[in-house]
């Protein structure tokens, strides 16, 4: 799932690419009557009114607020994107043939994750911006842009942790919501913390040496300061990738991040622990129906 970095990466690319733009029509044929009567464009009834709010309308800025896109319209509305599991725009021209909606040249057609299109605004330009989405978990609505901060997906975010005034206290105040949690599914409460994930709360922890297992109450300050520093320097080094594309995550222009390159711990299980003179393996363990990988040596168990 696109994390911080991805989404951010999304968002610096659509700012740079469709701001000022307007959406001439949209498309979509996610159809889903599993969402009948959401407020989500899966379902078709919905879907009709997304088209009347934003056909017409400029796109004025692209913003991000955890791993939710938001695209703010001169109108006052604003569209809200959430990603999930395998959604990523694809920015280009694209040709609707029987099979589906199919990029041109600049985006690379073999690619099997840029080849769900679900859903494509057309643009003023001549261009698209097309959304794959292999998966179909991806929720998309429109909003008045006055009302995001109080919509019930927004309210409950915690704070975002490349905020300049995110300090070591606020993080400490945000761990200890949960004092007997597993440090791993605290970093990855997006209530507690907003924007990290599976990818990035293996790294972090890795870098800090702390087990993720371990309870936050009892962890020491001085791994969790650790922690605090390497959530930011982490979090920056992907966005300044790129983002990750170990699994599904592409780039708008349809090409891959970097950081699947500077994994320490993250689906390294088996490898040696990359930490200066550290002997451990990486090892993976169940954690809540996700996988948490680590090194049983220099990571430290706190309970
Ligand atoms: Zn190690």
């Amino acid at each position: 799932m696109p994390e911080l970095p991805e989404v951010e990466t999304t968002v610096r690319s659509l700012n740079r690419l469709v701001g000022g733009l307007k959406i001439v029509d949209v498309w979509s044929n996610y159809n889903s009557p599993f969402h009948k009567a959401k407020r989500n464009i899966k379902n078709p009834r919905y879907f009709r009114e997304f088209k009347k709010q934003i056909v017409g309308k400029k796109i004025l800025a692209a913003k991000r607020r955890a791993k939710n896109i938001l695209i703010n319209l001169q109108s006052g509305q604003t569209i809200l994107v959430h990603m999930k599991m395998s959604g990523h725009f694809l920015y280009g021209v694209f040709k609707q043939t029987a099979a589906g909606w199919t990029a041109d040249k600049l985006i690379r057609k073999n690619d099997p994750f840029s080849r769900f299109i679900r859903l494509l605004f057309k643009l003023s330009n001549g261009k698209h911006l097309a959304f794959s989405d292999l998966r179909k978990f991806a929720k998309v609505f429109a909003l008045p842009t006055k009302s995001i901060a109080s919509h019930p997906d927004i309210k409950k975010l915690g704070p975002e942790p490349l905020a300049k005034n995110f300090s070591f206290k606020k993080f400490i105040d945000c761990l200890l919501k949960k004092p007997n949690g597993k440090i791993k599914q605290v970093l990855m409460s997006q209530e507690i913390i907003s924007g990290i994930g599976n990818i990035y709360s293996d790294e972090i922890l890795w870098s800090a040496g702390i087990h993720p297992l371990s309870k936050v109450g009892k962890t020491p300050r001085p791994p969790l300061q650790k922690a605090w520093a390497a959530t930011k320097t982490i979090l920056k080094k992907s966005i300044s990738l790129s983002g990750d594309s170990a699994s599904d995550f592409r780039g708008i222009n349809g090409r891959k991040g970097g950081f699947q390159n500077c994994h320490r711990a993250y689906r390294e299980t088996g490898k040696k622990c990359r930490k200066k003179g550290c002997a451990g393996v990486i090892a993976k363990i169940k954690l809540g129906g996700r996988s948490a990988h680590f090194c049983p040596v220099h990571q430290k168990y706190y309970d």
